[in-house]
């Protein structure tokens, strides 16, 4: 299962709950005028240039270990080394919200207008983080229609520069994926040019070899743990009633 994926737009927009949370404003909290008139600014301009891709390609368990490896930078010990021999089927990944985006948050900045840049920038990493996961539902779809899906089996994507995955971990995955076709790039610092894009792996495997516990070194200084809200995304999730 491999090749260009194409997303709709929609897939990209993060919600509103979800962008200002980013920006420190929980749930139940009152949003301040000013914060709401900028997000909502920010979402027009979004909506309009935003313009998302995907790419994926299946690996084996054995080249995946390689480009795992990576330039040997990875943490001692870290969950995903222990996850992806298990995996039924492993899939490099790339999605971007596009170059239109990180252009004007860049000029936004440049111009003078911090605070909307700032506005879009939430949104946009957002919306990256989300297409990823519409990538999974994606990949996770196909494989439930091609029959390769096993009962309990679940997709989640996994990336480098988190959890013990060294971010130079990059320069392997690109090599393989080739995300060049749908116009990403890797720059010498590890950098995705579009800025706003995730690449990494996605790992269907039976439901519970994607859980762990939270006792890694990395972990003391994790904020958000947000392992824990993927790993009940999973226990929880019952499509097809498996
Ligand atoms: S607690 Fe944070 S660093 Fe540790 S595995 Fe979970 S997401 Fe990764």
């Amino acid at each position: 299962m491999s090749g260009a994926v194409h997303f709709p737009s929609s897939a990209a927009i993060p919600s509103r709950r979800t962008v200002l949370s980013a920006q420190g404003i929980p749930g139940d909290a009152a949003v301040p005028l000013r914060v709401a008139e900028l997000v909502d600014e920010a979402f027009e301009i979004y909506a309009d240039l935003v313009d998302p891709a995907g790419i994926r390609a299946d690996v084996s368990i054995a080249d995946f270990a390689v480009i795992y490896r990576g330039e040997g930078r990875n943490a001692p010990r870290t969950p995903l080394e222990a996850i992806f021999p298990d995996a039924r089927r492993l899939t490099l990944f790339a999605v971007t919200v596009g170059e239109a985006v990180c252009g004007e948050i860049l000029r936004r900045f440049s111009d003078g207008d911090p605070a909307l840049g700032y506005a879009l920038d939430t949104i946009a990493s957002a919306g990256a983080e989300g297409l990823a996961g519409a990538m999974a539902r994606d990949h996770q779809e196909c494989l439930a229609r091609s029959g390769t899906m096993a009962s309990g089996m679940r997709v989640l994507p996994y990336s480098p520069g988190y959890c013990g995955w060294h971010v130079s971990g990059q320069g392997k995955l690109f090599e393989v994926l080739r995300p060049e076709e749908i116009g990403i790039s890797l720059n010498e610092s590890c950098l995705m040019q579009p800025l706003k894009s995730v690449s990494g792996v996605l790992v269907a495997a039976d439901r519970e070899v994607h859980q762990f516990d939270i006792d890694f070194d990395f972990c003391a200084d994790c904020a958000d743990q947000g392992c824990r809200e993927r790993i009940q995304s999973v226990l929880d999730d019952t499509i097809g009633g498996q």
